[in-house]
């Protein structure tokens, strides 16, 4: 079966209904396909699921020449093309994972101008070879998927994609389109210079999905809370993720739902490759299972019933979190994210950023991200308005589908316990973890207590109006603020920083979510 060109004359709706099968565009898809089809340029900011591939597929089509699509991800390129050629489309994939053969029927197919669309890696498109080819012929447009993937902020930076900064040089009047899902405003000003668009519009679709319902909290009693949120996400048919911050907790944390009941399956990169490809045929198949992953665990599943997601461990930005998020209630219909965090949790990631072989300046971002992240953890206010405004999103004040909404939590002026627990911490030496200063804050007399003669310090026993609970909030509370640090090197000690010092002196008032304090596990109405 050949597979033909489209006749160009198309208009861009009649290849929207006869090709794609969609009744219309949605959001901002017709004002770009627009702008692209008058032969214009731009930044795409959409979140995953909102609907980016047409806005370059339909100009492509519609637009005489060879649509050129670059993309880093093998599996996400083989599945638009397997899509697009389903659709009688011809497209064609060149990537470095492609057997000598068919790669050679690909560079026929496009020599001979039987090509529409070409998804090529970027290490493939800024060969000299292919970049020559491509001057030489009629081109309808460039498609920059995953365009975070340019910029040094964050994560995702591939050194291939800085090459593509010469396509505006050598195709200065071909239609370049960079599109990307995760983009706060740093990352998009770093796209539009790298790849030449700063005098391109940047086209900002809906990052909201108002369908997900937010939860942040504390981790307590981490299987307990995880098996709540379940009991009220789950719907019984649709799918739920558990990510995790390693690969071990991703098996254990499988374990012990399977043991509770759940059909739970686990996920990360070190799994071996059939066992991978099971979990997603499975994940894929519709069951009702429970993913427990790590963030290996999410490229390109496009699963619509995903009806919840939890992460047991703080992520690292609110650029992973917003999408692997993102991944629930795809089909619009409600659904829930639970986000648990811990102050070791902030204490590890600051940790392997000061630890990571990064520059001086990845660093920085790499500190400013995981700080956005935490606010969001411990903000009192609507975690949607603050999730949104790092992606450049203004948001009404409150959403009504978080837990801030819903529930505000009452503040607590926090200023006594934070001086007694830091200056427990100083009194003690900066040589101890929060359970001993706990202890001693408490005045209980446990044998470490008097072996190192706590119980003469003048702190000794003045926290016996907070639990152990209570205490462990003020303390992930002052780690967030910075006011204390956490040695993970060691052993877990506390110890203060130079913001300390004007909460020890009474300078800065500190105010902390009063039902972290409030609010005692049962273990702790036990001891006290
Ligand atoms: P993104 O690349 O932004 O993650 P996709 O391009 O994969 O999103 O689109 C997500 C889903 O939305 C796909 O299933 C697609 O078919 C659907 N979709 C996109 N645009 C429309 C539209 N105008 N009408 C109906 N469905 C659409
Ligand atoms: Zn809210």
């Amino acid at each position: 079966a050949r597979l033909e060109s489209l006749p160009t004359e198309d208009t861009p709706e009649a290849v929207l209904h006869r090709v794609f099968g969609h009744a219309g565009f949605r959001g901002r898809q017709a004002e770009i396909v627009a702008h692209v089809m008058a032969g214009g340029s731009g930044l795409v900011l959409m979140p995953t699921g909102g609907g980016k591939s047409l806005c370059f597929q339909v100009p492509a089509l519609c637009r005489p020449g060879l649509g050129v699509v670059v993309s880093p991800l093998i599996a996400l390129m083989e599945d638009q093309v397997a899509a697009l050629r389903q659709q009688g489309i011809a497209a064609a994939a060149l990537h470095s994972d492609l057997p000598e053969e068919e790669a050679r029927e690909v560079k026929r197919d496009l020599a001979r101008g039987a090509t529409k669309l070409l998804y090529i890696s970027p290490e493939r498109l800024t060969l000299d070879g292919t970049l020559d080819f491509l001057a030489r012929r009629p081109l309808a447009l460039f498609a920059i998927d995953e365009a975070h993937c340019v910029s040094q902020w964050g994560h995702h930076f591939r050194p291939e994609y800085r090459g593509l900064g010469l396509l505006a040089e050598r195709f200065p009047t071909v239609p370049r389109l960079a599109l990307t899902a995760t983009a706060d405003p740093r990352t998009v000003e770093d796209i539009r210079a790298q790849l030449g668009l700063t005098e391109s519009p940047v086209f900002r679709g809906g990052f909201d999905r108002p369908n997900i319902f937010i939860t942040a909290a504390p981790r307590e009693q981490e299987r307990a809370q995880l098996r709540a949120f379940i009991k009220q996400a789950s719907d019984g048919t649709g799918a739920g993720i558990v990510y995790c911050g390693t690969r071990a907790k991703t098996e254990q944390t499988a374990d012990w739902l399977r043991a509770d009941g759940h059909d739970a399956l686990c996920f990360h990169a070190g799994l071996p490759p059939e066992a991978k490809r099971d979990a997603h045929r499975r994940f894929a198949r519709g069951d009702a299972v429970i993913m427990a992953a790590t963030i290996a665990f999410g490229m390109g599943i496009d699963r619509p019933d995903v009806r919840w997601v939890a992460h047991l461990d703080l992520p690292r930005s609110p650029e992973s979190w917003y999408q692997e998020i993102g991944r629930a209630g795809r089909d619009g219909l409600p659904a829930r994210a639970l986000l648990l965090y811990g102050a070791g949790d902030i204490a590890l990631a600051r940790h392997r950023i000061a630890e990571s072989p990064a520059t001086e300046e990845q660093k920085r971002i790499e500190r400013a991200r995981l700080d956005a992240m935490v606010s969001i953890a411990e903000s009192p206010t609507c975690r949607r308005r603050i999730l949104l405004r790092c992606f450049g999103e203004d948001a009404p004040e409150r959403c009504g589908a978080c837990d801030a909404c819903l529930t505000p939590p009452h503040l607590f002026d926090g200023t006594i316990a934070a001086q007694k627990l830091l200056s427990a911490v100083l009194r003690t030496g900066r040589r101890f973890g929060l359970g001993h200063l706990v202890d001693i804050l408490r005045g209980r007399t446990t044998d470490k207590v008097a072996q190192f003669g706590h119980d003469r310090l003048p702190t000794f026993g003045v926290g016996k109006d907070l639990s152990e609970t209570a205490w462990r909030g003020v303390a992930r509370q002052l780690v967030a603020l910075g006011a204390l640090d956490v040695a993970v090197e060691n052993h877990g000690e506390l110890v203060p920083t130079d913001a300390a010092k004007p909460i020890l002196k009474g300078e800065q008032r500190v105010m902390l979510r009063a039902e972290t304090l409030v609010a005692a596990a049962p273990r702790d109405r036990a001891r006290a």
